[in-house]
């Protein structure tokens, strides 16, 4: 689908852009835009009308309305750190950016609802620390946390490294204010636990990447902050040992396992060529290493035992001990202080960008049922070293989430490597094992030609007919998420 009326009038609706927004906040100038044009990847530049930034719902309800009038598309943007050009216009189509990101206020924190209303501009890290403020936690986290927003995270039903206990941004919201394609406005900011009245429209907006709607805030739900931690990196004997060892904590400790993710170890020594400065966690290389993180908010497990460890720590330590001794674990190393936890954490949010910055790859976002991912591990990365691959893989393997990249193998040229046939292996044992080729990033415009060729026939249709008829008009983010045809 692509928006069929032309711009008629460039000017006048500059003008009444201007109206809406004010001067300072409609961008035009090739300068003033540029850092609004391309996506964190650097693959998609676009060109763009206008960027708008607009301050309330009501500005942005009155842009729809204007751009719609003359049929130019809206792409809606948050920190733009989206990895599949979700964020940027496609070429071809006479696109305003509605940047959110002055929509940023913490309207309310209700602390004994245990809830908070964020406009879709607040920055994730903004709002994980509004939380910790009182004593709670919104427990959404990831690497770009400290630049991507809340709209962007429901856009893309963002996930990350705490999904296992908690969810994906999916879980986490209970209301939602959206302004549709067709410039009116949902008022479902109510916050409630419990409301089957019909049709769940903020679950169509949430994962729709801005193609049915703009997000301007949103419902969260807030969790007691934990009081007491055990972070540990583990060398696994096995990816089926990791697991069970996973179970095992998650059964002590009442499912708080909060993170538990896959670096094997030429993930860790990517992070280290790149970032000398980052220490390896252990002495021997880890080919199944674990960062894995416990939480609990019980008084009792935060108490301080005789050797002045923590009760969490010192209980977990323990159960780790049994592994190591059963042979499931190899070697582990615990965080003794606040600051070798964050070293570790360090180490695990610098991956993307180590592999970013180390050379070309092509990185996969897939999921898998939790009892499959060892088998297509040890399948897929025999395959991919045979022909000339080196898979950097690093995953929230708790949730089967696996973000599979490859790389050239050393000695082997990048540009003369079977890229299609490893990519076709890897879907082809995806579809048999019942997994995803998209698990938490979306599909933006990188992955329409696996959505056409890849989703079930129904549901691609199901998806179309909703689109149509909230957007009749395709002017949504057009070229997004849906494939043409
Ligand atoms: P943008 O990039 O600006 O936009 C993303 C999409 O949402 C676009 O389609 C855009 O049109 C749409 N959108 C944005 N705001 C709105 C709105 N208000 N209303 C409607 N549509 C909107 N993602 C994960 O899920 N898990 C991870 O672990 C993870 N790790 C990452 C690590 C790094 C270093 C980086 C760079 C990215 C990572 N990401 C991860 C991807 C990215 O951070 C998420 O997709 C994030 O949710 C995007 O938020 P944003 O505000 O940057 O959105």
């Amino acid at each position: 689908m692509t928006a069929k009326t032309p711009i008629e009038d460039p000017t006048r609706l500059l003008t009444e852009l201007r109206a809406v927004v004010g001067e300072a906040h409609v961008l035009t100038e090739g300068e003033d835009m540029a850092g609004y044009l391309v996506d964190w990847t650097g693959r998609y530049r676009a060109t763009a009308l206008a960027v708008v930034r607009p301050g309330t719902t009501e500005d942005v309800a009155q842009i729809v309305r204007l751009c719609g009038a003359q049929g130019v598309a809206i792409v809606p943007q948050g920190g733009r750190t989206g990895l599949c050009g979700g964020g940027v216009p496609v070429a071809g189509q006479p696109s305003v950016v509605l940047s959110l990101t002055r929509m940023n206020a913490i309207r309310a924190l209700d602390e004994a609802g245990r809830s908070v209303v964020a406009e879709a501009g607040v920055v994730l890290e903004t709002l994980r620390n509004a939380a910790l403020d009182k004593g709670l936690v919104f427990p959404l986290m990831f690497g770009a946390k400290g630049s991507c927003t809340i709209g962007g995270n429901l856009s893309t039903n963002a996930g990350g490294s705490n999904v296992i206990r908690y969810g994906t941004a999916r879980e986490l919201c209970i209301g939602i204010e959206a302004v549709l394609p067709d410039g009116s406005v949902i008022h479902a900011l109510t916050g409630l636990r419990k409301d089957n009245t019909g049709y769940d429209l903020k679950d169509l907006l949430i994962g729709a990447e801005g193609t049915l709607g703009v997000i301007t805030a949103a419902v969260f739900k807030l969790f007691p902050a934990p009081r007491a931690r055990a972070t540990a990196f583990l060398s696994a004997a096995s990816l089926e040992a990791a697991i069970t060892v996973l179970n095992r904590l998650q059964d002590y400790s009442g499912g708080g396992v909060e993170a538990f993710e896959y670096m094997p170890q030429p993930a860790v020594d990517v992070i280290r060529q790149v970032f000398p400065d980052i220490r390896a966690p252990l002495d021997a290389p880890a080919k199944t290493g674990i960062l894995v993180e416990v939480a609990s908010s019980r008084p009792s497990d935060a108490a301080e035992m005789e050797d002045g460890s923590i009760r969490l720590t010192s209980d977990v330590m323990a159960l780790l001990a049994d592994c190591l001794d059963e042979g499931l674990l190899l070697d582990v190393m615990v965080a003794q202080s606040e600051q070798q936890r964050r070293d570790l954490w360090h180490m695990r949010e610098s991956i993307l960008e180590a592999i970013t910055k180390s050379g070309p790859a092509n990185h996969m976002d897939i999921s898998l049922p939790l009892n499959r991912i060892a088998p297509f591990v040890a399948e897929m990365d025999d395959h991919m070293a045979e022909l000339g691959f080196q898979p950097l893989t690093v995953g929230h393997l708790g949730d089967g989430n696996l973000h599979y990249a490859l790389a050239a193998a050393k000695g082997r040229d990048w540009d003369r490597l079977p890229h299609e046939q490893a990519r076709n292996a890897i879907l082809a044992r995806l579809d048999q094992m019942n997994g995803s080729f998209s698990a938490e990033h979306g599909i933006g415009q990188s992955k329409l030609s696996l959505m056409a060729a890849l989703k079930e026939p129904t549901q691609l249709a199901a998806m179309r007919a909703i689109k149509r008829a909230l957007d009749p008009a395709n002017i949504m983010n057009p070229g997004k998420q849906l494939p043409p045809g």
